[in-house]
């Protein structure tokens, strides 16, 4: 019997013109998706439970604070991969968000596809169905002697 594979938590993020792209992917990739843990921002989890008739654990949409929650769960270690087809062509009003999200991706070691191609490279990957643990970068407060003055 083949072993159970290690469910990995994965959200999914796509802006509006990104959307169908994200939702076709994820269709082609539905049986795969279904060994993981989903999360996803407003709208696009609403999308994606709908299609892939899969539970998804949806933030608030991204503009009003679903990008930040979500990279909130990465510095927390709960999320440990990102799929975040954002727009290249277009300004979105959360532009601080999107770069925060990405940012804080990079921080804490987390694999992230921001295209269809990197997408499948990703999914299709053998350390996806292994027991691989990225590393978790130490990024643990620094401590401070009582009375000594920070510098
Ligand atoms: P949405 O958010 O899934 O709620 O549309 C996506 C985003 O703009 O970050």
């Amino acid at each position: 019997m083949p072993e159970a594979v290690k469910p990995r938590h994965i959200a999914l993020v796509a802006h509006d013109n990104m959307k169908v792209e994200l939702l076709e992917w994820a269709d082609y990739n539905r049986d795969t998706l279904a060994e993981h843990v989903l999360y996803a921002t407003g709208t696009t989890g609403t999308m994606l439970e709908f299609e892939l008739g899969l539970p998804v654990h949806r933030f608030l949409s991204g503009p009003v604070g679903g990008d930040q929650q979500i990279g909130a769960k990465i510095a927390e270690g709960e999320i440990t991969m990102l799929i975040f087809f954002w727009d290249p062509l277009e300004s979105q009003p959360h532009d601080p968000d999107v770069k925060a999200l990405l940012r804080i991706g990079a921080v804490w070691n987390v694999p992230m596809a921001c295209n269809v191609a990197t997408a499948d490279m990703l999914i299709s990957s053998p350390l996806m169905s292994s027991d691989y643990e990225q590393r978790r970068p130490d990024h643990s407060p620094r401590t401070y002697e009582s009375g000594a003055t920070p510098t």
